[in-house]
C-alpha cells in the first residue's frame, strides 16, 4: 500500500545534484510538533530532471480552503531506500510528483508549488544544506522510532549473478527492489558517483549481504546499519587522501652533544633493605 503524503508536506527539498544520490529534507504541516524529513536515497531523477533539485513551496491558495494535515505516526524521520519516480509539470503550475521506497515502503507525494532548480550552488539550496545538516545534529543519534517491522534479509542465493546481466539497466531493476527490501529492515547503502547499478549490486551480494547474515544483526533492529561503496571505491578513497590535511614533515633528529648530556649518575636511588634483624635500614643501591 502506498503511503501518501500530498496534504502533510509543508516545504521542502528534493536534490539530485550528485550522480546516484537523492537526498533533501520535508518539513511536515501538523497541528503537532513533527521533526523534519530527511531524505536518502539512492537513485537519480529521471530524464531532463536528472541532476536538478526540486524546491516545494506551500501551496498557494488561502490556508484555510489547505485540507487538514495528517501526518502519519508511524512515518520514520529518516527515510532511507530507493528513488522510485518522479514527474514535474509546467501547466497549468509548476507540480510534481515524487515517490520512492523507504521504512516505510511506498511513500509518494505531490506537491502543487514546486520550483526546478538548476544551479545546485544555489544560495538557497546550500542554507538548505545546512539546516538539512542541523536536523541531523539535533537528532538524537540514529535511533529509529518507531521501531522497523523484522523484515528477513534476502540470502545471496536469491539474487542473479550480477556478471550474467546483459545490461545496467537490468541491474538496476534487481538493485531497486533489493534496496527497497533493506531500507524495510533499517540497512541503509550509499551508492557513491563513481560506479554502475552493476557494481554497486555486486557490492551488495558479495559485502554487504554476508555481514548481514553472518553477524549478530536482527532484521528491524533499532539502530540503522549504513554501508557505503565508497569503502571500495577508488575514486572516493582518492578524493579522501585529497581531502586530508597534509602530514607534518617530520625533521630527522639532531645527533646530540655528549657534552651537553647530563651526567649519568651511576648507583643513584635507593631501596629498603630488610636485614632481617627486625630493623629496617637504607642503604645506596
Ligand atoms: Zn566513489
Amino acid at each position: 500500500m502506498t503511503l501518501r503524503l500530498d496534504n502533510c508536506v509543508l516545504r521542502g527539498v528534493i536534490r539530485n545534484d550528485v550522480p546516484n544520490t537523492i537526498d533533501g529534507w520535508l518539513q511536515m504541516s501538523s497541528a503537532a510538533p513533527q521533526p523534519t524529513i530527511l531524505l536518502s536515497l539512492v537513485g537519480n531523477l529521471p530524464g531532463r530532471l536528472a541532476g536538478q533539485s526540486l524546491l516545494l513551496s506551500p501551496p498557494t491558495a488561502p490556508r484555510d480552503t489547505w485540507p487538514l494535515p495528517v501526518t502519519p505516526s508511524r512515518l520514520h524521520r529518516q527515510q532511507i531506500g530507493v528513488f522510485s519516480r518522479c514527474t514535474f509539470r509546467t501547466t497549468p503550475q509548476n507540480s510534481c510528483s515524487f515517490a520512492w521506497h523507504g521504512p516505510n515502503g511506498l511513500v509518494r507525494l505531490d506537491s502543487s508549488n514546486c520550483q526546478l532548480l538548476t544551479n545546485p550552488g544555489d544560495t538557497e539550496t546550500t542554507s538548505l544544506t545546512e539546516l538539512q545538516l542541523d536536523c541531523l545534529l539535533e537528532s538524537d543519534s540514529d535511533s529509529l522510532s518507531p521501531p522497523f517491522p523484522r523484515i528477513p534479509i534476502p540470502s545471496v542465493s536469491q539474487l542473479p549473478d550480477p556478471d550474467q546481466l546483459v545490461s545496467d539497466q537490468q541491474a538496476w531493476l534487481i538493485l531497486q527492489p533489493l534496496l527497497a527490501r533493506l531500507a524495510r529492515a533499517a540497512v541503509s547503502f550509499h551508492m557513491c558517483p563513481h560506479i554502475s547499478s552493476r557494481t554497486a549490486l555486486q557490492q551488495l551480494i558479495h559485502d554487504v549481504l554476508p555481514q548481514l547474515h553472518s553477524d549478530s544483526y536482527t532484521p528491524g533492529q533499532l539502530r540503522l546499519r549504513s554501508f557505503t561503496s565508497a569503502e571500495n571505491c577508488s575514486v572516493c578513497q582518492q578524493e579522501f587522501r585529497d581531502w586530508l590535511p597534509p602530514a607534518p614533515v617530520s625533521r630527522p633528529e639532531k645527533p646530540r652533544n655528549p657534552l651537553k648530556q647530563p651526567f649519568p649518575v651511576s648507583g643513584s636511588g635507593s631501596r629498603i633493605w630488610n636485614s632481617g634483624s627486625g630493623s629496617t635500614s637504607m642503604v645506596g643501591w
